[in-house]
């Protein structure tokens, strides 16, 4: 008996924690921005693992960089130095305008990595007091899955039972530049911001936001910490998000992306005022941060969003998506929001939840993902083309009609 979608997920219920409320695709095999599950249906892939698709599945290049790398060498631990990390740190800090990044593994981890570099900063550089550091986010923030991390989320389905949490950080509104400069005080290290918030349903803030908030920590001796583990690497038609606004955060967080949509990859970029104060032999690390496939990898990844001009192209792209969707006649639909190619198409309250729309865009082909009541996103790999776009919009019409 060959296994139907029902068994995989059935069994997955049965010996999975139940952390995800997946929709129901079981997907075998990608290729560029399509999916086929396990009964052959083909399907397009609006989600991009959330971003961490930008260059699609399978990118032929970075699959070669990494059957090479494997074939040659793949971890060393820091505890050596391998031939694959200063060319890949040498590139990434070259085309982000950085003197120095750190590698680590997962998102959670770059952001565990700037809240500390931040704090350390504080400590040696701002001299504030002792275990005083306070770093600033703003509400309905996601930056990671660790208890840190969690701890400074709204959200109650993030952090609910989880608690105590580690101190130090102040919330405020997202958008609202006079409340930043309410929270801070002479032990403020840092103001940690998603410059669109992704999780939170594509959020974006007022125009002028990232920069008057930039002003308002350079007034402060603050360090702006940009998370752009979501953002990043093209997704919302710049390399980062912030030059949108003309800014240089003193740190970046970048992940997803990074990896290529094939092994998790992540880094903290930082000029040498911040990075050389922060971290000093044996005080920060990870086993598999920097290691030579990683390097191999996200270095290829990087040379396919350069090569192939994914960041003009998300540009584009998006502009004629979000125009067919706004084209779209439902009085469901409320706004079609975006930049690049993260998008949003907000459903009225009296459409019903947006899962009901998901999961038919699901069976219909196209893989895309509630966040929230009301929000449907789409964020289809940067490589996506107009034809492609056109497919998607056929069947996203029917389903929101
Ligand atoms: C996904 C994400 C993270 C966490 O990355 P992980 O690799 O899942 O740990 C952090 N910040 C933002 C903005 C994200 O979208």
């Amino acid at each position: 008996m060959t296994r139907t979608t029902q068994d995989y997920i059935n069994e997955v219920d049965k010996v999975s924690a139940h952390n995800y409320h997946p929709l129901p695709a079981v997907i075998v095999k990608g290729e560029g921005v399509w999916v086929w599950d396990v009964e052959g249906k083909k399907s397009i892939d609006m989600l991009s693992a959330y971003s961490a698709l930008n260059q699609g599945h399978r990118h032929p290049k970075i699959i070669a960089a990494a059957k090479k790398q494997m074939d040659t060498l793949t971890l060393t631990s820091r505890a050596f130095h391998n031939d694959q990390m200063g060319p890949f740190l040498a590139k990434l800090t070259k085309l982000s305008g950085y003197d120095k990044a750190l590698p680590m593994c997962t998102g959670a981890e770059a952001v565990e990595t700037a809240i500390k570099a931040a704090r350390r900063w504080g400590y040696k550089v701002k001299k504030v007091p002792d275990n005083k550091a306070e770093i600033i986010v703003c509400a309905d923030n996601f930056h990671g899955r660790t208890t840190t991390i969690v701890g400074f989320s709204t959200d109650p389905v993030c952090n609910g039972g989880f608690g105590p949490f580690t101190p130090g950080f102040k919330i405020i509104p997202y958008g609202d530049v006079k409340a930043l400069e309410a929270a801070i005080t002479p032990n403020t290290v840092g103001f940690m911001v998603e410059p669109i918030q992704g999780e939170a349903g594509v959020k974006m803030p007022p125009d002028g936001y990232l920069k008057a908030c930039y002003n308002v920590t350079k007034k402060n001796n603050v360090l702006f910490i940009a998370d752009e583990i979501q953002t990043g690497l093209g997704r919302t038609g710049k390399l980062f998000c912030y030059q949108h606004e003309g800014i240089k955060p003193e740190i970046v967080c970048v992940g997803k992306a990074l990896g290529g949509g094939l092994y998790p990859v992540s880094a903290i970029l930082a000029d040498d005022p911040v990075m050389m104060a922060a971290f000093e032999w044996g005080n920060h690390g990870s086993t598999f941060g920097g290691n030579p496939l990683a390097c191999a990898i996200a270095s290829a990844a990087l040379d396919v969003i350069i090569d192939e001009k994914l960041i003009d192209r998300s540009n584009e792209m998006g502009e004629y998506f979000r125009g067919k969707l706004r084209a779209i006649k439902s009085d469901k639909i409320k706004e079609v929001r975006g930049r690049g190619l993260l998008i949003a198409v907000e459903m009225t309250k009296e459409a019903g939840h947006a899962r009901n729309y998901t999961e038919k865009l699901v069976a219909s082909g196209v893989l895309a993902k509630e966040t929230h009541e009301t929000t449907i996103r789409f964020a289809p790999p940067l490589v996506i083309t107009k034809k492609e776009i056109d497919w998607a919009v056929e069947r996203i019409a029917k389903v929101l009609a």
